[in-house]
């Protein structure tokens, strides 16, 4: 029966935090958030917010305190809740029966608990790939500038962003980075093929490399954190092609735009592209269990299996929780609710909605440079000058942020951007949202951006 303040004292003295610019250092120690319904959530002093961003990282994607699930889970908790090294469990197999049914052209499922693990699972079977079919070759692994995949040492060094990289070198190597594919900071002026050409750069990293030493290529379908990226017009067709040619594994992270954020079940299907593994975690139980997945075509599968003397190349990697049985128990029942309230459909209308608002704000605000996203996630890039696209500083980034949730509303804030400065704001909320709900969030947004500039 500890008393508030004694949990704040303990939090503050005890507690090593994730993310804490924005908030130890900036304004204030952070807030403790206690309860949550729906788009919801009260911190510790009873203060209430409206989360345009599910749960601060895009995670909590069918809303706060659902009973389907907690139920699902407790149930599964009771009945049993872990086993692994001899057995599967009954909710890893209908998990993978369900989700695989969303995926056409991919057919295996690996489970672990994060999505740094998920895609360092995707490079190990790279890897292990270049030892059984290549002779130790096509090893390397090319990442994009401005893409994250994650928080381990080699998650970070297939990471494009400086300021996460930061003082965690010496990287692993077989890594190489290309350039990002954001039309507006395009490298090449203002050209009427921007996205072939950003494509192409793929190429021009595998020529510098040599074609014999590339296996892979990692990409986000939308560039998440490091600034909602969504990929120009005919890229991805491009970028496939490249892949067919080199023999190059296409890994799409999809840990962000996975299990519906953009409006499909999987970002990359709104793209002309078929990958060879995809990666997820974050929504995958919208946050009510760490669950990740590595899923592969049947032809990544089948070289593992194909020779017997490759069968303990199958079974060299184990993840502990990986056998964990609420994750996807809880990752069940958050597909069947997506289902079974058609919240695709809301995605889709909603996140038209949300872009048009912001469209809006865009014409009123000249601080609003670019407005940029897919379903019920979007981005604002602020610049100081619409002519020269400089930055806007990151404390007026943060001092908007800040305005909302005084304001009774919470969003979000890409990693630092370009130029290293973070000048993009990012809405992702819950996909149960509404319109009002929606004008709750663009209206906190216009006011604040009022507030820090006036209008044009
Ligand atoms: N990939 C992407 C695109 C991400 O945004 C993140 C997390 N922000 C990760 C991977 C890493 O996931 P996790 O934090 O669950 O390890």
């Amino acid at each position: 029966n500890q008393s508030y303040d004694d949990i704040k004292r303990m939090d503050r003295d005890g507690v090593w935090h994730h993310l804490t610019q924005h908030s130890v250092f900036e304004h204030k120690y952070p807030t403790i958030m206690a309860r949550a319904a729906g788009m919801n959530i009260w911190d510790i002093d009873g203060n209430q917010y409206l989360d345009a961003v599910s749960g601060g990282l895009w995670t909590v994607n069918v809303g706060y305190g659902r009973e389907r699930i907690a139920n699902a889970v407790r149930d599964q908790l009771v009945e049993m809740c872990y086993f692994a090294g001899v057995s599967g469990t009954i909710p890893g197999a209908l998990f993978a029966d369900k989700l695989l049914s969303k995926m056409p052209g991919l057919s295996r499922v690996y489970l672990s608990s994060s999505g740094s693990e998920a895609n360092e699972k995707a490079f190990k079977i790279v890897r292990q790939i270049a030892h059984l079919r290549h002779n130790g070759q096509k090893h390397k692994i090319i990442y994009r500038e401005r893409d994250y995949h994650g928080t381990t040492i080699s998650t970070l060094s297939a990471s494009g962003q400086e300021e996460r990289r930061g003082q965690y070198g010496p990287f692993t190597p077989g890594f190489v980075e290309m350039p990002h594919c954001s039309r507006y900071r395009s490298q090449y002026g203002d050209v009427h093929d921007y996205g072939e050409r950003a494509a192409r750069e793929l190429e021009a990293v595998i020529q510098r490399e040599g074609p014999d030493s590339v296996g892979a290529v990692i990409l986000e379908p939308i560039t998440a954190g490091g600034g909602v990226i969504t990929p120009p017009e005919g890229y991805w067709k491009i970028i496939q092609e490249i892949c067919r040619q080199y023999q190059l594994l296409l890994i799409l992270d999809e840990v962000v735009c996975g299990v519906g954020r953009t409006g499909k079940w999987f970002g990359y299907q709104h793209y002309d592209v078929q990958p060879d593994i995809v990666t997820m975690a974050k929504g995958v139980a919208s946050g009510y269990a760490p669950i990740s997945c590595t899923v592969t075509t049947e032809d990544v599968f089948q070289q593992f299996v194909a020779d017997p003397a490759d069968r303990m190349a199958y079974f060299r990697d184990v993840s502990t929780f990986g056998g964990c049985a609420s994750g996807p128990a809880a990752a069940l029942e958050n597909l069947r609710i997506i289902e079974d309230e058609s919240l695709l459909d809301n995605v889709v209308d909603m996140g038209a909605y949300l872009m048009d608002r912001l469209l809006e704000l865009k014409q009123r605000h000249a601080m609003v440079g670019d407005v940029r996203g897919k379903g019920l996630f979007a981005g604002l890039e602020l610049v100081s000058d619409r002519h020269t696209k400089e930055p806007v500083a990151e404390a007026v980034v943060a001092g908007i942020a800040a305005d909302c949730m005084a304001h009774g509303v919470i969003i979000g804030r890409t990693n630092r951007s370009f130029q290293k400065f973070n000048n993009t704001l990012a809405l992702s909320p819950a996909f149960i949202a509404n319109q009002r709900d929606i004008d709750a969030i663009v209206d906190a947004l216009d006011a604040a951006l009022g507030r820090a500039t006036g209008p044009v």
